[in-house]
């Protein structure tokens, strides 16, 4: 075996809940326009397009509680979603095999500089600055399917400073998580360690410094997140 020649990055693990065992972190892929209120809201169609993807980074992934508000940006979104962490993988994973892949989900944020993001939609450029930046994802513990079976409905929540913002179920999205396994599937090698994020329910909209969000998900729990 040959030495490195730096030193190897460290392995993304998020925690599991209600064990001292961790869960690795390949890949991040993150829906988008998933929920017809918010694809309204974004100016989109609610219609059942194809979906789209983008990716986060695994080391974006922060589980610390604490979001540190981002250079370069004044407006900074909270978009509360369903993790979905794979344990298996493959290609062309049929819709009705999908769950099978699944080890388990998590309550997460999909922070995004939305000031950024508007920028890359109008200039036609990748999103990646508005979106895949340092700690950009809170995530709470992973729920193992052997603990919660695979929730298909249930409130998705998220309040700033106690005040609602964003509601909805996870019945309203529009690709259910098997569909958008599936679908990912034809167009990536799926594998052990990757994550799923399934998108957000209406309500998106602006923190500051010194704001508290409380993501909350029914059956997954909650996470506190406060911006610093
Ligand atoms: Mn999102």
């Amino acid at each position: 075996m040959s030495d490195f020649v730096i030193e190897a990055p460290a392995v993304v693990a998020l925690s599991v809940a209600g064990t001292d065992a961790v869960f690795p972190v390949r890949r991040v892929y993150c829906i988008g326009r998933n929920y017809a209120a918010h694809a309204v809201e974004m100016g989109g169609d609610p219609k059942r397009e194809p979906p789209f993807f983008f990716q986060k980074n695994p080391n974006n992934l922060d589980p610390s509680g604490e979001f540190p508000y981002p250079p370069h940006s004044s407006n900074v979104h909270h978009e509360v979603e369903m993790a979905v962490a794979l344990k298996a993988g493959g290609t062309d994973i049929p819709v009705d095999q999908a769950l099978a892949h699944v080890f388990g989900y998590a309550v997460a944020v999909d922070m995004t500089r939305r000031d950024l993001q508007g920028e890359a939609k109008r200039t036609g450029r990748p999103w990646e600055i508005g979106k895949a930046f340092e700690r950009s994802a809170p995530v709470g513990p992973i729920q193992p399917v052997s603990e919660i079976g695979h929730p298909d409905c249930g409130r998705i929540e998220l309040k700033v400073n106690g005040e609602l913002r964003q509601e909805g179920d996870l019945n309203q999205m529009i690709w259910k998580v098997p569909e958008m396994i599936s679908h990912l599937s034809e167009y990536f090698e799926l594998a052990p360690g990757d994550v799923i994020l399934s998108g957000t329910p209406a309500g998106v909209g602006p923190v500051v410094k010194g704001d508290s969000m409380e993501a909350r998900i029914e059956g997954l729990g909650s996470m506190i997140v406060n911006i610093v």
